[in-house]
């Protein structure tokens, strides 16, 4: 059936295309309101230490709280917000309100901020997060940015230059996700790293004896040479928790260990000076 689009635009649709097409439109309209709506929050994952099992700080997770769907996941509209260039904006406002959040709480916990590879090519990242550090008083030491292995390949050049500007001024960059794009382990040592996101993917299939438990064994053993720090992602059975206590790997999260939380509840959670779930905690030394 045939439909009118925009302005003077005439095209020709199967009917579930037009359905798709549709609501992908409304989505972009409504990405376009949504944070001066203040329609958008984050939600904090802990992250703990492999090695003491203490609570050393937080992934800031993106929330688009839709006036009609409800809770929208990153995924359904992160990649509409890249396609839009909104994500420069709205990847301040996260920038902003993780880097504040964190800076309030008691310890010297670290906060995880992921930035898109549209975020590093247009607007002015490094003004941002210098301005969100001088605003909130956070040390950029404890402020960590989180980029996947294919957003850098998309955009290298550029992206890798502001890399080296954040790490500069003190900022940690972060390797996610990794093992799911195309790094080589040797090409590891040419980007400009303090830690690596071993992918839940590897620490999901890692069982006992298996080629992912040996990989994620060997990555660790690997990074831990060049000077680069490893996180796992992903944990959510025992099995898991125990295979990755025996490898180098220094810190981990995942559902096991602590699910997304409101401010509030990380809040209350750095205040109790909170450890790993005392089961798993067998074996360390008293989380602090
Ligand atoms: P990511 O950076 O790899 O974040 C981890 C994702 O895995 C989160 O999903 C988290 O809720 C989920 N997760 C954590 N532990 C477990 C587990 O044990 N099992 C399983 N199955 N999942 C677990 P979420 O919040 O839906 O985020 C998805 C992706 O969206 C993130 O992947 C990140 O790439 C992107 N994203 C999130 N927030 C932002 C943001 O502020 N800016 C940008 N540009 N991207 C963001
Ligand atoms: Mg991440
Ligand atoms: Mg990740
Ligand atoms: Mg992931």
């Amino acid at each position: 059936r045939a439909k009118a689009w925009g302005r003077g635009t005439l095209c020709v649709f199967e009917p579930e295309m037009d359905t798709h097409l549709r609501a992908r439109l409304e989505m972009e309209q409504d990405l376009r309101e949504a944070l001066a709506e203040g329609q958008f929050d984050l939600a904090y994952q802990p992250i703990f230490s492999v090695v003491t099992g203490a609570l050393t700080g937080f992934e800031a997770l993106l929330r688009w709280n839709h006036p009609r769907r409800g809770i929208v996941e990153p995924s359904d509209f992160v990649p509409l917000a890249e396609d839009s260039r909104s994500i420069v904006e709205i990847g301040a406002f996260v920038l902003r309100r993780a880097v504040a959040d964190i800076a309030a709480l008691p310890g010297n916990l670290k906060v995880a901020v992921n930035l898109s590879p549209v975020q590093l090519a247009f607007g002015d990242i490094v003004g941002t997060v210098e301005a969100a550090l001088r605003d909130s008083g956070l040390p950029p030491g404890r402020l960590e940015c989180e980029i996947t292995e294919t957003a850098l390949f998309e955009s290298e050049q550029t992206s890798l230059a502001v890399l080296q500007r954040l790490r500069e001024i003190g900022v940690k960059i972060v390797l996610d996700d990794f093992g799911t794009g195309y790094s080589s382990l040797s090409r590891l040592r040419l980007l400009p790293l303090d830690k690596i996101k071993i992918d839940r993917s590897f620490v999901q299939d890692a069982t006992e004896g298996s080629a992912s438990a040996a990989i994620v064994e060997a990555i660790t053993v690997l990074t831990g040479r060049l000077g680069i720090a490893t996180v796992a992602e992903g944990i959510e059975t025992e099995a898991q928790w125990a295979l990755l206590v025996r490898t180098s790997c220094a810190e981990a999260q995942g559902f096991l260990l602590g699910r997304p939380l409101p401010i509030a509840e990380a809040a209350a959670m750095a205040r109790d000076g909170y450890g790993v779930p005392v089961a798993l905690a067998a074996g360390f030394s008293a989380p602090t």
